[in-house]
């Protein structure tokens, strides 16, 4: 039995406390496993859609006629790996998981696809895995042997003016929402919802993140410090549960599944086949902060965190500012924030005093490269359109004033970098971008990674310097991002009382960040020449990130992780993510999923199973 790690929670995790039908599901390889005319009656129920999974990475394995090159730089093309049914953004984690392909998959098209997917896998006791946008870091969209409920097409995006969910006709208040497709992404949910209709709907950093697995784990944006969580915004959900069933969950029908969904994990209460989000108005602007100040010695990096700790409780510890500050061994600070509602001569105004404390002292401190602050209207953010054409005026100040982003320049590059890429496959949707700073990750193969919530009382003052060392003594070991946008602390009251309402620990709501530790490398999968994931280095950088998150543990006292977010290896999980809630996503597991057909890595009820998912303990 996997360790269940918190001894908390023994008592209401007894041995038998899911139903036990079959012990075992079938592979390939058993008498049990379907025969053909069975697949094809499945084919059948679902218009035709059931496919064989191929799996693209095998060629570079054993063809030596592939384009290897071809095909190592799609992988860097988080667009092309999506529409693999046999492929995840993350290829594998070392000592932990490494991609494989389903046998047979589902591209479903609706739920009735999904609801003939689920019944057929209970029927013959298949393990099944349902991949959405195909960025669980914990490997829980993939498994060998298995069927596949793909949900990659169903992506249509409708917007309704006054949605009222179903049941709640007298105790809701009709509210603008938009209704997306399972396998909708960011930046079909924000071209939809911001590009062409003006509004604000809570999706990933990431672009290509899948909103129905983003809401599962709670989900954040950049701009979440200002409208919640992903999960907090959640009006309704369709989803199938283990008994084929197409059920509506909402405040209102079926509420306890609905809570479940809202953060208890993606894959363990069923399958999702649409989901009813809150839409909000935009601000004029959206906007961001970027730069590095590099100190000359330890000392005046100490100096220049604690200066940053307390600046940042003064003049960001508000909805208007998201995103990432890193802090990194060589004493370097990181700026790489997102700006809510602030246009950019305001948005330079509230840098103006760290800036000016940088510049004081030029021995000890310098500006790595230019210094970017400033906004465009926020309509423009995710349209892709838009920054095609406005690139070279954004490179280039256009003197009279008729560019929208403002630039702080500090006698240095005046150019900003292109900020999108895109994905230039003959025929892709032209909206198909993603942030750069995103690209790293696209094929990693991870050696570590760990999250940790930090509460806002280390900002009191009294605990700045505490912090303030902490980071200090973290960076000494591996880089460690600040995402403020994670954490909920400084959040207007709606996105708190939002969030509260989730099954995420409610950790999150006193954290002003998430503080992550992550290292990987890529594109890396096992037995590709050239490309084979390092495990010696990998399993270092694993120590390392514990001993650097370590530091930070040492401060937080007792707090948690992000689920989507997560290390792999995370200890006393349910504890981590889930907190005092829980007890309660297992009783809801128990009820509409007692046969624990919806097992994934560390997700709820999962200590019923073999970590392959196969066997029931
Ligand atoms: C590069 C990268 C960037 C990221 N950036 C962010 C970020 O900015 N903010 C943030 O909060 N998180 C971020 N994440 C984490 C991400 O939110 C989670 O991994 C999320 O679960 C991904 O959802 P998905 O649909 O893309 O992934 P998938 O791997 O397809 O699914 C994730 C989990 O949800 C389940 N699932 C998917 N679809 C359904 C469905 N329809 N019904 C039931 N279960 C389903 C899967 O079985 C799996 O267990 C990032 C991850 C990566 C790899």
């Amino acid at each position: 039995m996997k360790a269940i790690g918190s001894a908390a929670l023994l008592p209401i995790l007894p041995r038998r406390l899911f139903a036990s039908t079959n012990a075992r599901r079938c592979r390939p390889s058993d008498s049990t496993w379907p025969s053909d005319s069975a697949w094809k009656q499945l084919n059948e129920s679902v218009g035709g859609n059931l496919i064989p999974v191929n799996f693209p990475l095998a060629a570079l394995k054993t063809d030596p006629e592939v384009d290897a090159a071809k095909l190592l730089s799609e992988l860097k093309n988080p667009y092309y790996i999506g529409d693999q049914p046999g492929l995840t953004q993350t290829l594998g984690w070392v000592d932990a998981w490494a991609t494989k392909p389903s046998v047979y998959a589902v591209a479903a098209r609706n739920a009735h696809d999904i609801a003939e997917a689920v019944n057929f896998a209970r029927a013959n006791n298949l393990r099944l895995v349902v991949k959405g946008g195909g960025h669980s870091y914990q490997g829980t969209s993939n498994a060998p042997d298995s069927l596949l409920i793909w949900t990659r097409h169903m992506n249509d995006i409708a917007m309704h003016p006054a949605f009222v969910p179903n049941g709640c006709e007298h105790t809701m208040k009709p509210q603008p929402a938009v209704t997306v497709g399972a396998g909708t992404i960011g930046m079909q949910a924000y071209q939809a919802v911001t590009t062409n209709g003006g509004k604000y709907v809570q999706g990933g950093g990431c672009t290509t993140v899948g909103l129905a697995g983003l809401v599962q784990g709670g989900g954040f944006g950049s701009y979440s410090k200002h409208y919640g969580s992903a999960a907090g915004n959640l009006l309704e959900a369709e989803v199938v549960t283990a008994d084929g069933q197409i059920r509506i969950a909402n405040a209102c029908t079926n509420p306890d599944l609905f809570w479940a969904l809202k953060g208890g994990g993606g894959g363990s209460f069923g399958v999702v086949s649409k989901m009813t989000l809150r839409v909000h108005d935009l601000p004029e602007f959206l906007g961001a902060a970027n730069f590095t100040v590099k100190a000359s010695s330890d000392d005046a990096y100490r100096r220049l965190l604690r200066e940053f700790v307390s600046f940042y409780h003064e003049h960001l510890f508000n909805d208007h500012w998201g995103e990432q500050a890193e802090v990194n061994p060589d004493n370097t600070l990181e700026i790489k924030m997102s700006c809510y509602g602030l246009d950019a001569e305001q948005a330079k105004k509230v840098w103006q005093p760290f800036l000016d404390w940088v510049a004081r002292a030029p021995h000890e401190y310098s500006l790595k490269g230019r210094v970017a602050i400033g906004s465009i209207p926020a309509r423009h953010w995710w349209d892709v359109q838009w920054w095609k054409e406005h690139w070279p005026e954004i490179a280039f100040p256009n003197p009279n004033g008729n560019f929208l982003i403002g630039l702080l320049d500090y006698g240095l590059v005046h150019l900003l970098q292109p900020v999108l890429e895109f994905d230039n496959r003959p025929g892709a949707r032209p909206d198909n971008a993603w942030w750069k700073g995103d690209g790293g990750q696209v094929s990693w193969f991870i050696w570590g990674y760990e999250s940790l919530w930090l509460p806002a009382s280390l900002l009191e003052n009294d605990a700045q310097q505490r912090l303030a060392d902490a980071l200090f003594a973290a960076s000494r070991i591996s880089g460690v991002g600040l995402h403020f946008n994670k954490g909920l602390a400084g959040a207007p009251p709606d996105a708190i009382s939002g969030a509260r309402d989730t099954a995420m620990n409610p950790a999150v709501l006193n954290a002003f960040a998430l503080a992550i530790v992550a290292d990987g490398q890529g594109p890396a999968y096992p037995g590709i020449p050239g490309h084979e994931p390092s495990i010696a280095e990998g399993r270092k950088a694993a120590q390392r990130i514990d001993r650097c998150v370590n530091q930070l543990r040492a401060v937080a006292g007792e707090t948690g992780a992000y689920v989507s977010e997560s290390n792999y290896f995370e200890k006393g999980w349910q504890q981590s993510y889930w907190g005092s809630n829980y007890s309660r996503l297992v009783e809801i597991k128990r009820k509409y999923d007692p046969d624990g057909l919806f097992i994934v890595h560390n997700g709820v009820g999962s200590e019923q199973w073999s970590a392959d998912g196969f066997t029931k303990l």
